[in-house]
């Protein structure tokens, strides 16, 4: 396959620039976040405790949401539909005939389409203030963004022959996906562990068959 028509200049361009922004707001929003962190009137050890359930939570909202959008990708729409056939059918259908050519996409062409798509969201949590998105909403959706950001770079590493030394020693300790782990998926039938960010969700959603129920009710509304 030819890697230049697979990934238009068009779409590194926006690719390129969703990345550049996502990174800007990223590190506004960071920022204010600390601001009003020192501006508190009083930082306890139940701050803390709710913050680190709070980042928990969120990595594992993200591994959700990653299961959830591959599943669509693979299962539903087809390369041409608008928008999603692009950034992400496309990517997920070719993923399945040559596993390995995500180890072969660059930085951009890897983690653009979930930059660009995060955002609308990380743009409005960043400006939100008040009574219901409150600090630890705030820093919640932050960390939501991030794990969504490092989603299509850890499934990468899942299908490297040699990734880092650090981030082998993160999927030893299942921190973020490992290789055999993500393998279930790409062993027929196909239809299980779509979720790429850490994976911890694949054996509970496995085996309340979540995803099968899922498409039978999808299947049987719009088909
Ligand atoms: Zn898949
Ligand atoms: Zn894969």
């Amino acid at each position: 396959m030819n890697e230049q028509k697979a990934y238009p200049a068009w779409q590194f361009t926006i690719e390129a620039t969703a990345l550049t922004i996502f990174f800007g707001y990223t590190a506004l929003y960071s920022y204010s976040l600390v601001n009003s962190y020192n501006a508190r009137a009083e930082i306890s050890t139940a701050l803390y405790l709710q913050l680190i359930l709070y980042a928990l939570f969120a990595y594992i909202t993200a591994d959700f949401v990653s299961g959830l959008v591959h599943f669509l990708a693979d299962n539903f729409g087809n390369p041409e539909t608008p928008v999603f056939g692009k950034l992400f059918i496309y990517s997920f259908r070719e993923h399945h005939v040559d596993p390995k050519a995500i180890t072969r996409h660059s930085f951009i062409e890897t983690n653009g389409a979930n930059c660009l798509v995060s955002l609308p969201g990380l743009i409005y949590f960043y400006y939100a203030s008040g009574p219901v998105v409150d600090y630890t909403f705030r820093f919640y959706f932050l960390i939501f963004y991030l794990s969504i950001f490092m989603t299509n770079q850890i499934h990468k590493w899942s299908h490297m022959d040699f990734p880092p030394s650090f981030v082998v020693w993160l999927q030893r300790l299942h921190v973020i996906l490992p290789p055999r782990h993500h393998g279930v998926h790409h062993t027929p039938p196909f239809d299980k562990y779509y979720c790429i960010t850490s994976g911890w969700l694949n054996a509970p959603l496995s085996s309340l068959h979540f995803f099968q129920a899922l498409k039978k009710v999808l299947t049987w509304n719009f088909h």
